[in-house]
């Protein structure tokens, strides 16, 4: 069970808030082969060409997908990091706004993507992630999570796109 290898810690980063830590995951290696294998299937490998995750804990789940399956990975990151000409999508945060970018030439036109992030909360990120991907060329097939916090309904802000995640709360 997955569940068993996530620790709530309450109060961080800020009070009210219960974080989902996925170190306790990461360190088992049967936790980390559950969670790897999980998003690996959640579609059918041939329907997508490229992983994309968003950082940094997407980057964790989603290389180790895109290596599981011989695909490609390309990482979407906050602002200022990658190196080449980017796209940029900004979303809201309870407090404020904050931006996400892609390289503009990290997805050929019309290639399949599968998005992988650790953690579903309110979808702002997703949301602004499919979005990214779509403004250079891509085609979302799914978007993958080890954790859903089903109680915010971020699913509904993601429009058609197939979700899917390992553990709902
Ligand atoms: P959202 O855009 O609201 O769906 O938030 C998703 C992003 O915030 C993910 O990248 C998560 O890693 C992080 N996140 C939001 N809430 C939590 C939480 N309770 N525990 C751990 N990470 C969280």
């Amino acid at each position: 069970m997955i569940q068993s290898y996530i620790r709530d810690i309450p109060d961080f980063p800020k009070k009210g808030i219960i974080f989902k830590d996925i170190t306790p995951l990461l360190q088992s290696p049967e936790g980390l082969q559950m969670a790897i294998k999980g998003l690996a299937q959640v579609v059918d490998p041939a329907s997508y060409d490229v992983v994309v995750g968003i950082e940094s804990r997407g980057f964790i789940f989603g290389t180790a997908v895109a290596h599981h399956l011989k695909k490609g990975f390309v990482p979407i990151r906050k602002p200022g990091k990658l190196p080449s000409k980017t796209a940029s999508e900004a979303y809201e945060l309870e407090y404020g706004t904050d931006k996400i970018e892609i390289h503009l030439d990290a997805v050929r036109p019309g290639q399949g993507v599968l998005l992988i992030d650790d953690l579903l909360a309110t979808g702002g990120t997703m949301s602004a992630a499919l979005n990214l991907v779509r403004r250079i060329g891509g085609r979302p097939v799914a978007c993958a999570f080890v954790i859903e916090l089903s109680f915010l309904e971020g699913r509904k802000r993601l429009g058609d796109v197939a979700v899917h995640s390992l553990m709902k709360v």
